[in-house]
């Protein structure tokens, strides 16, 4: 079957469209990779990623996991996996992730849970990046994944908005499945792109305030 794919749709670079590759060696190399770990709040230094005591707000995130810039060949390839479906793409972003894991200081216990599309958007689109990672990476490292939270209401996409209103867009916007086993657990929420953490940090207090005892953000790039 990928070889019918393969013929029918040759892989090209989603960044300087030569063929044989989604991400080609040269291009590959270009990715701008975020050197030390940062706070999820005020997006500088943090040792192992984890939120500094003077930025930590209540039921907010408790770090953040984030391997490079949202620009160039990464930004590319997330805009690819978003419209294009190719899923490979995604394999080479848990790929990026995976490399420098080791970087980061998270809970090793912690269950990973996707950001939610609003249920019109997946129909749409037909999948949601975040869970295509979060599966591939809770299978790579032997975490629990769980699929556990709503998405409430339509909500523009937050690139699209100033600061400012990226909070109020997504407040309120979210809600758990389940209430129960959430008590006293640890989470680690995924999405490819972390944009000001707004919708992280919305996500973070709805498991909060259901009792996890940690709640960090994984995201392949830092918009
Ligand atoms: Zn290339
Ligand atoms: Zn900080």
């Amino acid at each position: 079957m990928n070889f019918i794919l393969d013929l029918l749709f040759p892989k090209r670079c989603v960044t300087c469209r030569k063929f044989g590759e989604y991400l080609c060696p040269n291009c590959f190399s270009k990715i701008e990779f975020v050197q030390n770990p940062v706070c999820p709040y005020c997006e500088r230094q943090a040792v192992g990623g984890k939120t500094h005591p003077g930025c930590a707000k209540r039921l907010g995130l408790d770090g953040l996991v984030v391997v490079c810039r949202y620009r160039g060949p990464v930004r590319n390839a997330i805009i690819k996996i978003k419209y294009k479906w190719i899923y490979d793409i995604e394999k080479i972003l848990a790929t990026i992730i995976s490399q420098n894991l080791w970087k980061f200081d998270f809970p090793a216990d912690s269950i990973l849970v996707p950001i939610p599309l609003h249920a019109k958007r997946k129909r749409w689109r037909g999948f949601n990046q975040a869970e295509l990672l979060g599966k591939d990476l809770a299978r790579r490292f032997k975490h629990p994944y769980l699929d556990l939270l709503l998405r409430n209401r339509y909500t523009r996409p937050q690139v699209e908005l100033k600061k400012d209103d990226r909070k109020k867009n997504v407040e309120g916007a979210f809600s758990l499945k389940k209430q129960s086993g959430i008590y006293g657990k640890k989470f680690i929420l995924v999405d490819d792109v972390y944009t000001s953490g707004a919708t992280m940090s919305e996500c973070a207090k709805v498991l909060k305030k259901a009792g996890a005892s940690s709640v960090w953000a994984l995201a392949v790039a830092l918009g």
